[in-house]
């Protein structure tokens, strides 16, 4: 077998059968014939899906950082943070550690993943592997699982349920900018980076499209 042959090949995760790779339609995805597992989905209609969706979650992103998450209000007196401010409140009150787990889970590595991503995706979608292109995908596979927006969603609903007994709560721009922040990581999640190796495979290595085009003219 030569190295050709063996890039296109890819093994159910599932039950370990080998499969040659074919391009497919959009929209369509390839199963495993024998546990029907997932093998792969298309990836053209994929990739601009996900561009616009990561571009999308970036700018949110920044909105839930920027803004107060709620308001209250209780005997005249009315508070609110925002996300940072919550932190830096946490840090201040001898709880260092809370104050950097919190930190990393909901402001540092989801916005290492968002960054990374656009970085690898936009000059993918222009036709060009960026430099660092696997150690970048490899880092987006690292700290995924330690992004926790969903968790802290939940963390903060359940706090403001609790509150409202005690005093008024006013959500604010950040709630909401956080809420459709878990909706839009759910979708970058799914996203398979592996999609993404295939496509720079495909693309050649740092070169262009160009040269790419020209190879398989000859061939
Ligand atoms: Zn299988």
């Amino acid at each position: 077998m030569n190295a050709n042959e063996s890039d296109d090949l890819i093994a159910c995760h599932e039950c370990d059968a080998l499969f040659h790779k074919r391009a497919l339609p959009r929209r369509t995805s390839a199963k495993c014939p024998r546990c029907g597992s997932l093998l792969y989905r298309s990836i053209s209609s994929n990739l601009d899906k996900i561009s616009a969706m990561t571009l999308a979650a970036l700018f949110t992103f920044l909105i839930a950082q920027g803004f107060p998450i709620v308001e209250l209000e209780a005997n005249g007196l009315t508070s609110e943070t925002t996300l940072i401010g919550a932190i830096l409140a946490l840090w201040n009150e001898q709880m260092e550690i809370m104050a950097v787990l919190v930190f990393c889970s909901t402001i540092l590595f989801p916005l290492c993943e968002l960054v990374a991503l656009l970085y690898v995706l936009l000059p993918l979608r222009s036709g060009y592997v960026p430099p660092g292109f696997n150690a970048i995908l490899r880092g987006i596979q690292l700290v995924r699982p330690w992004g926790m927006i969903e968790v802290f969603m939940l963390g903060v609903l359940v706090t403001l349920v609790k509150m409202v007994s005690i005093a008024r709560v006013i959500p604010e721009a950040a709630l909401f900018a956080f809420g459709a922040l878990t909706l839009m990581f759910a979708v970058v999640v799914s996203f398979d980076p592996r999609a993404l190796w295939d496509i720079a495979a495909r693309l050649g290595p740092r070169g262009s499209k160009r040269v790419t085009t020209t190879a398989r003219q000859k061939s």
